[in-house]
């Protein structure tokens, strides 16, 4: 492994492998807005050399990056990452955009690219003979782990909230889960599985929580510039709700430059939902509010997301922008991904293209895209 330390997003310190297991003990306070999300950080020098090697091999899953994952090798996991990018040329003119191209996450194992994080946390969990996993989640998390977890053998508790859907419910007891239906929303249901998780030991696979999953979910930066032959788009866009999906994506591009693979980085775009948009309302520098409103975007429907500070963070340094966009927008979208490019992108997955569509058409003209379908299941749109 080429892991180096952990460093804290919030306050800076610097951890040791192995002297942190979750988050920054120095800021702490789990319930605080911003928690001490720890980022795993590696010796980029050394590891250049071993990812050209890597590429030059035969993986085609997401362990084809191992040298920039924090594993010693590829774990027992169903075959994860190594997703299609396919061009969507229709969307393209409607857009206004020179290229577009739609990275095609439903093809993971549970049609989402939670499997990229849940492959890691299983190998993590499986490298430290842990054998009980848990998760909170709106349900693709969930489903995500419920479905590794049986693969490997392994107990897995997973929190949901009163809302989440009966096709969601229907998913994880059909992989065995031990589902906990919260009687509140997403944010209670990660507070239950905070506490439950810490009383009995679980491993967690908590993406704000644990710092090993984002290592997973960047893993569709790498792909997304080599199926592109390293030439990075000028844009990427992705739904946001906790912020780890779009903040990991921005830290692949920038790792992709620190082993001399790419020149230059996409702007990330990210997209809320118009009736629940905290993190659109900090990127543009307002005070925070209580969160009342709703949004059908269930996978992002986030009142407090533990991610913001690394999500912010990439934003800055991708000159990025963050769009919060009204459900009607979202649902065109769907529609249009379904009828002009053939994709089948669930309600959530379908905001970054609304959120690609409401920026300033000066910021598309010409350019090229990609758009990251983070999930997808066909009986659940
Ligand atoms: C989890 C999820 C997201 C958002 O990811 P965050 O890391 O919470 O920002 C987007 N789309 C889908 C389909 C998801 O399941
Ligand atoms: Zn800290």
């Amino acid at each position: 492994m080429y892991l180096t330390g952990l460093r804290c997003v919030s306050c800076q310190r610097v951890y040791g492998v192995g002297d942190a297991e979750y988050l920054c003990g120095a800021c702490g306070a789990p319930a605080g807005e911003d928690p001490g999300v720890l980022d795993v950080q590696y010796d980029y020098a050394a590891a250049a050399p071993a990812v050209r090697t890597a590429l030059a091999g035969s993986r085609r899953d997401l362990f084809r990056w191992l040298p920039l994952l924090p594993l010693d090798e590829a774990p027992p996991v169903p075959f994860t990452g190594g997703t299609p990018l396919a061009e969507a040329p229709r969307l393209a003119a409607a857009l206004g955009l020179a290229r577009l191209w739609l990275k095609d996450e439903p093809r993971n194992p549970t049609r989402c690219l939670k499997d990229r994080a849940t492959a890691v946390a299983v190998g993590r969990a499986l490298a430290a003979g842990r054998s009980e996993m848990y998760c909170a989640s709106a349900g693709n998390a969930a489903i995500s782990l419920a479905g590794f977890a049986a693969h490997a053998g392994l107990a897995c508790h997973v929190y949901v909230p009163a809302d989440a859907s009966a096709t969601r419910l229907a998913w994880l007891r059909h992989y065995g889960a031990r589902v906990h239906v919260s009687a509140g929303d997403y944010d209670a249901a990660f507070e239950e599985a905070e506490a439950a998780g810490a009383a009995n030991g679980w491993y967690s696979r908590n993406c704000a929580f644990n710092p090993f999953l984002v290592e997973g979910k960047k893993t569709v930066a790498f792909e997304i510039a080599e199926q592109l032959r390293w030439q990075v788009p000028d844009l990427v866009a992705a739904p946001v709700g906790d912020g780890c999906t779009l903040a990991a994506a921005g830290k692949g591009f920038r790792e992709l430059q620190r082993v001399g693979l790419t020149e230059g980085r996409p702007r990330l775009i990210g997209a809320q939902a118009e009736g629940m948009q905290p993190l659109v309302r900090r990127f543009r520098g307002e005070p925070p509010r209580e969160e009342t409103g709703d949004t059908r975007a269930a996978s992002i429907k986030v009142r407090r997301p533990r991610n913001a500070l690394r999500l912010l963070g990439e934003l800055a340094a991708s000159d990025g922008l963050l769009v919060a966009v009204p459900d009607d927008a979202t649902e065109r979208a769907q529609r249009s991904l379904g009828a002009d490019a053939g994709v089948v992108a669930e309600f959530t997955s379908a905001a970054g293209l609304a959120a690609l569509a409401a920026i300033p058409a000066a910021e598309r003209a010409g350019r090229t895209a990609v758009l990251v379908v983070t999930g997808g299941r066909p009986d659940e749109l």
